[in-house]
């Protein structure tokens, strides 16, 4: 009933970040149909969370009989039921999570934004991320980004500075840095943003081991740019000890598993002040479409992991001078196969 295949997105650039180095991904892509109507979804597999292409499609395989048992308009019942049945492996919930809303909203013809009653006018402004790279390739990245207005710069290897004043030489373009957990000690992470304070930077991503929540409660109080965790945070139960660290969260469909805990996600950190970035994997355009039916309720927007593949099987959200433009294509307003 479930169709899944494992599909190679081959990346325009060599991807690398403080953890590791790749040309191309593994996704898992699932197609559900009941009543004539077809929904998609897309897995992308981490191996930060120990998530690879073979398990995930096991988990999804083992939550057939779920989708077998309910009326898919139960889709809040659904969810409860796969966080029973999927423990690990988040990103297959998000797939089936996706498939499952994909085809609710194909069959009371209408598009997710408008059932969630979000107007797609309120899109922010996608930044787009350029990867670890010597000097000369950088250069390269950055111009070829020429039309993104906002850009998110990876660092973490203990080459930060000569990255961002590379940058910081070619543009005065707002920048995000993410360090990926990079830096080990707290006073390693505050000399290094106390550089970065004065390179026009807006916010700095998870410096930090996501474990070292109290160490960062003390960055905090020694810088005055925001910082933002990613992979201290997964789900709704994460948030509420990082509120005294951080100033934002990073939400990704693959680690919260869907869409559903995510707009549980993005309440709950409104509610303890902290404020919301929509991110994403390296992802078809079929997941980063998902993610942007929400984005009109988020502060920041990092849905560019369709950007940095060359073989996209989907066509959904599009990208004008930085800012995402929904369709109003019923479901998700995907297009394509796989
Ligand atoms: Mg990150």
């Amino acid at each position: 009933m479930i169709e899944i295949k494992t599909k190679r997105l081959q990346l325009k650039n060599t991807w690398t970040i403080a953890r590791n180095s790749s040309n191309y991904k593994e996704n898992v892509f699932v197609k559900i149909e009941r009543n004539g109507v077809a929904g998609f979804g897309e897995a992308a597999p981490n191996v930060r969370y120990g998530e690879n292409a073979e398990l995930t499609t096991e988990k999804i395989r083992q939550a057939e009989k779920v989708l077998e048992s309910f009326d898919w308009f139960h889709f809040a019942d659904i969810k409860k039921a796969l966080d029973e049945e999927i423990k690990n492996q988040s990103c297959a919930k998000a797939a089936l999570d996706m498939a499952i809303l994909d085809w609710v909203g194909k069959s009371l013809q209408t598009p997710l934004y408008k059932l969630w009653k979000l107007n797609p006018a309120d899109t922010p402004i996608t930044s787009f991320s350029i990867g670890i790279d010597k000097p000369d390739i950088l250069k390269k990245k950055i111009e070829q980004a020429a039309i993104y207005p906002v850009l998110k710069i990876k660092v973490g290897k203990d080459d930060e500075k000569e990255i961002v004043s590379t940058v910081r030489r070619m543009t005065d373009k707002p920048l995000r840095i993410d360090a990926n957990e990079a830096w080990q000690t707290k006073e390693a992470a505050l000399e290094k943003i106390l550089w970065m304070q004065t390179q026009n930077i807006e916010f700095i991503e998870q410096p930090m081991p996501s474990d070292m929540i109290d160490e960062t409660a003390w960055l905090r109080e020694r810088i005055k740019i925001p910082i933002v965790a990613d992979e201290s945070v997964k789900t709704a139960d994460d948030i509420p000890k990082l509120a005294k660290s951080f100033d934002g969260i990073n939400i990704k469909l693959m680690k919260s598993g869907g869409l559903l805990e995510a707009v549980k996600m993005l309440k709950l950190a409104h509610s303890l002040g902290m404020k919301v970035m929509l991110g994403c994997m390296i992802e078809s355009s079929l997941a980063i479409t998902a993610a942007a039916h929400l984005s009109p309720n988020a502060e920041w927007v990092d849905l560019d992991g369709n950007l940095l593949i060359g073989n996209d099987p989907f066509e959904g959200v599009k990208v004008t001078d930085g800012k995402l433009i929904l369709n109003d294509r019923p479901g998700l307003g995907v297009n394509g196969d796989f």
